[in-house]
């Protein structure tokens, strides 16, 4: 806070537009965040969709593909996706249904991108795992759940495509419960699948909903029979031998798993199972339903001062993604913000932990599904776009009050490594101007070779499709044609101590040595037998850390 300034949003100040605690309780407990994790293909896409139809959001299916077509068009980068029919934005949305106020993080679904999704993850509070019923786990699933668990995340499992030929539910359930050692709690129960796929048995409300077919995919919800589990008609509706097996799995359900215990879905320590086909609009309402109960409200985070309250009046947060040029029309930048206590206001004052500086949110944007739209105030559990181009890096905390830092969102450490060149040296302004742009905005990051004269960056990344997209960008956004060299490195390391600790150790075999944005020396190794190799033989060379941001 700048001298002489008062903090905007803390107990000492509370401000006259300050709502009651009571309140700003409400809000933040009405508030709902999630992001969905699975392999491509799964139906994320259809899903995303049907939720924000059924939240009220959107009013047609095929809005979302409509949204990001029309994205596409404004935003040719963004080109490069649909030539590869891979989504690699995410964005946060935001929709109100029953008084809850939710947020979708869409996160990117090509495993090139697992980086982003890492980072996503990091703001959110819920997980659902979506699963192609008639594949069961997939290897994308299996990574992203990885995550999920460190972070302790709640994990709600949909199984979806149930109308097409699915694996039985019970081999379904025993592959999460054996391979991820999570014990499940089947909210809804399938009957059959494929063809016979007929609807589900909704345990909280001891109900069949039947699923009837040849409903509008679209517009409409799906038509939908409800009739109570005891209902002797029953019987008439459904075929005997899908009845029979109905009958006894309901009575294994009910006898095998122990009530639904909130707290451990809360831990991470559960997961509801959901069956749906979300093409068909089919499981999507009931899931949505069972979701607003059981899910997690916006919780404490760890800070180096302790445990922050989301209903601790000081605003904080932290910024998990950034994202340029998403409207190329302005040259924009967007810092994504994590939302994590007290409330935020249009044109409040905030400070960046990492710099000191002090920064007025002018602008702060919600993205809702269509549109960005500038947002008068928020609280704990919302996630905001702000504009402030060069002031954010990924990682950062923001707050007002009392100084906080949250910790770094972890990453992957780069495995390719490759050097950009400028194809047109007249333009090597414009190519560095590039370079550090994408850099700022972590989409990639850059190394340089020690050697005087040598000022090609080296780029490093996680996946070859890094590498394409800051190429496309280049071209697209900075006029730069580049050409790749790649390097047969694969694993890199920071020296924790320093240049000395390099000039300590003598000759170093089998590596690369280079130095990062920060002029801090980094080793590439061909291999990890390289890196192991390298330090059985220099002692002096002290610590080794795995690159990755924030540094
Ligand atoms: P994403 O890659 O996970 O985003 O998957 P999409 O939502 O794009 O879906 C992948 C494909 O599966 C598309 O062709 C969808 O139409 C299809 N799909 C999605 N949900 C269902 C479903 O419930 N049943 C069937 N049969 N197909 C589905």
């Amino acid at each position: 806070i700048e001298p002489g300034e008062k903090p905007c949003s803390t107990s000492e100040d509370p401000g006259k537009e300050e709502v009651s605690p009571a309140e700003f309780a409400r809000e933040i407990g009405r508030r709902r965040n999630f992001a969905i994790i699975s392999h491509p293909d799964a139906g994320k896409t259809t899903l995303t969709e049907k939720l924000l139809l059924y939240g009220g959001a959107i009013h047609e299916a095929g809005a979302v593909k409509a949204r990001r077509a029309s994205r596409h068009a404004t935003s040719d980068w963004m080109e490069l996706e649909k030539q590869r029919g891979i989504s690699i934005t995410s964005t946060a949305m935001v929709f109100e249904t029953r008084g809850q106020l939710i947020t979708l993080l869409d996160t990117p679904g090509h495993q090139d991108f697992g980086e982003d999704t890492y980072r996503t993850l990091a703001a959110a509070d819920n997980a659902v795992m979506l699963v192609d019923a008639g594949k069961g786990l997939e290897p994308q699933t299996r990574k992203l759940f990885e995550v999920c668990r460190m972070r302790k995340l709640p994990v709600f499992t949909v199984f979806n495509k149930l109308d097409r030929p699915a694996l039985q539910p019970l081999e379904l359930i025993d592959e999460i419960e054996k391979e991820f050692e999570l014990p499940t709690y089947p909210v809804s129960w399938p009957i059959g699948s494929g063809d016979r796929f007929l609807g589900v048995y909704y345990r909280p409300r001891r109900q069949v909903h039947l699923f009837e077919r040849g409903g509008k995919h679209g517009s409409v919800g799906a038509a939908v029979r409800v009739l109570d589990y005891m209902d002797p008609s029953l019987k008439t509706i459904i075929p005997t031998d899908l009845y029979k097996q109905l009958e006894e799995e309901v009575e294994m359900l009910e006898e095998l798993t122990p009530p639904l215990d909130i707290s451990k879905v809360h831990s991470g320590d559960l997961s509801p199972v959901y069956f749906a086909s979300a093409m068909n609009n089919f499981g999507v309402e009931l899931f949505l339903e069972s979701f607003l109960e059981y899910s997690v409200k916006p919780g404490t985070h760890s800070s180096d001062i302790g445990e922050i309250h989301p209903e601790n009046p000081s605003f904080s947060g932290f910024v998990f993604k950034l994202q340029a040029n998403m409207d190329p029309k302005h040259r924009d930048k967007v810092a994504f913000v994590r939302v994590c206590s007290g409330q935020f206001k249009k044109g409040m004052k905030v400070q960046v932990s990492r710099t000191g500086k002090t920064i007025a949110l002018t602008r702060p944007q919600k993205m809702f599904a269509q549109d960005r739209s500038i947002v008068d105030n928020g609280f704990a559990g919302d996630v905001i776009g702000l504009n402030n181009p060069n002031a954010f890096c990924i990682g950062d905390t923001v707050f007002s009050g009392r100084q906080i830092r949250y910790p770094g969102i972890p990453s992957f450490s780069p495995e390719l490594f490759s050097y950009m060149r400028n194809t047109n040296p007249a333009k090597y302004k414009q190519f560095q101007k590039g370079i550090n742009k994408l850099l700022g905005e972590g989409a990639v990051q850059v190394l340089y070779s020690v050697d005087a004269g040598k000022n090609d960056p080296i780029l490093a990344a996680v996946g070859q499709l890094q590498f394409e997209v800051v190429q496309y960008r280049m071209l697209n956004e900075y006029g730069i044609e580049t050409k790749l060299e790649p390097l047969g490195y694969s694993v890199a390391r920071w020296v924790t101590g320093g240049w000395p600790a390099i000039e300590k150790a003598g000759r170093l075999y089998n590596c690369m040595v280079v130095k990062d944005q920060w002029g801090r020396p980094v080793l590439l190794f061909r291999n990890e037998w390289n890196l192991t190799q390298l330090m059985g033989d220099n002692k002096d060379i002290g610590d080794l850390v795995p690159i990755a941001l924030p540094p």
